[in-house]
């Protein structure tokens, strides 16, 4: 049996590692592991060097003086085995239950380009056949996502309480799409949009100003939307002579419900923030000219700053009171709610397990492991 991500009434926020298989192109390269998971899923250990017995032909320098191996702990580390639907039931459906319980959620992946944010939020190929986007089934299938599945969760569950609860309870369900990219907010229903603001209301929480809501009645016609912004923010990115790799995107779903109890009208919003982060590998300095490094600043600001949040809190709820800097990027001051209060966070932090991208996985894991 594998574990579950235990989201205790007093932990908000869950650090979560998964290691894809090897790709063929690293398998071609002479690849080779430099990391194990161990069997209770809680541990990772990374290699400084080639395991004893692997030779490489890839020229290998270790980032340490001292190429020892490193031990880190998270709630919980998913070895290249587990499933779509494994990671599912560990870490998905568990928010998906929370946020219909009224906190809103929010779940990150981070990790450097190529390590499998996407394959984990959406599923495979959702830009290489973007094309004939019809093609795209949208049913679930084993290679399915955490997005889809959550999709299908949610109405699921709604549909059985609007059966239980008859008329006195309506439900709606909205979707926005929108990445952050040099520190703006773009909308990716209504691609002319550049530069939106983010405010804080009072009531409602945070929101941005002019993003485009579309009411959704089915999982089906929400992963449409959902398609729909992905294909954007990548036309839009490569426009920019950039990849999509390069912004933040955040697919929001707004669940309201309202329910007549002895005549009072009680209205309840809960917000589930899915962001498929920019890729965290560091731009190294001789490429990085112009827009460019504009670009690479941006992303390394939002990263940082939500990593420099995640451990505010968690050092919050240690007892220590700590201002939260949420405002230190748009990122997280858009995901305020979402990450300090009523609500429930899971980073993942996705990796690859080859040496080739030792350095890489080393810095994630450290950005990981400062945000337990
Ligand atoms: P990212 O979004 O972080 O840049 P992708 O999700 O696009 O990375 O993944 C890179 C490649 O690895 C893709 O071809 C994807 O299908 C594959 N991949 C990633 N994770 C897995 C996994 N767990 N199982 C199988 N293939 C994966
Ligand atoms: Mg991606």
């Amino acid at each position: 049996t594998r574990l579950h991500v235990p989201l205790p009434e007093e932990v908000n926020v869950s650090v979560v590692v998964r290691v894809r298989p090897p790709l063929e192109r690293e398998k071609q390269l002479g690849y080779s592991k430099c990391l194990s998971v161990d069997s209770l899923g809680h541990s990772l250990t990374v290699f400084q060097m080639p395991p004893p017995g692997i030779s490489t032909d890839i020229p290998f320098k270790p980032s340490s003086p001292q190429p020892t191996p490193r031990t880190f702990t998270f709630d919980y580390v998913a070895d290249e085995s587990v499933t779509q639907e494994e990671m599912f039931t560990a870490v998905g459906k568990p928010m998906a239950h929370a946020c219909l319980q009224g906190y809103h959620c929010c779940l990150i992946a981070y990790g450097q380009t190529g390590a499998g944010k996407t394959y984990t939020m959406e599923g495979p190929s959702l830009h290489t056949s973007f094309n004939d986007l019809d093609s795209i089934d949208s049913g679930i299938t084993e290679k399915s996502g955490l997005i889809p599945r959550i999709l299908e969760t949610i109405f699921l569950i709604l549909a059985a309480e609007k059966a239980q609860s008859g008329v006195d309870v309506e439900f709606s369900v909205r979707c926005s799409s929108l990445q952050i990219y040099n520190e703006q907010v773009e909308d990716l229903l209504c691609p002319n949009s550049t530069n939106l603001t983010i405010h804080e209301d009072a009531k409602i929480g945070m929101y941005v100003e002019g993003l485009q809501e579309i009411e959704v009645q089915t999982p089906e016609a929400t992963y449409e939307v959902l398609k729909r912004g992905s294909l954007n923010r990548h036309v839009g990115a490569t426009a920019m002579n950039a990849e999509s790799s390069r912004s933040h995107g955040v697919f929001i779903l707004s669940v309201e419900s309202q329910r007549q109890d002895l005549g009072i009208l009680n209205r309840r919003v809960s917000r589930f923030y899915l962001v498929d982060l920019a890729g965290s590998e560091r731009q190294k300095q001789t490429e990085a000219v112009g827009l460019r490094l504009r670009e690479s600043g941006s992303i390394n600001r939002s990263l940082s700053a939500l990593g420099n949040v995640i451990k505010a809190l968690l050092e919050t709820t240690e007892g220590k009171i700590r201002h939260i800097p949420y405002r230190d990027s748009k990122l997280t001051y858009l995901l305020k709610d979402a990450l300090g209060g009523n609500s429930r966070c899971t980073l993942i932090a996705n990796v690859s397990p080859s040496i080739i991208n030792l350095e890489e996985t080393i810095c994630t894991l450290k950005f990981a492991q400062r945000a337990k």
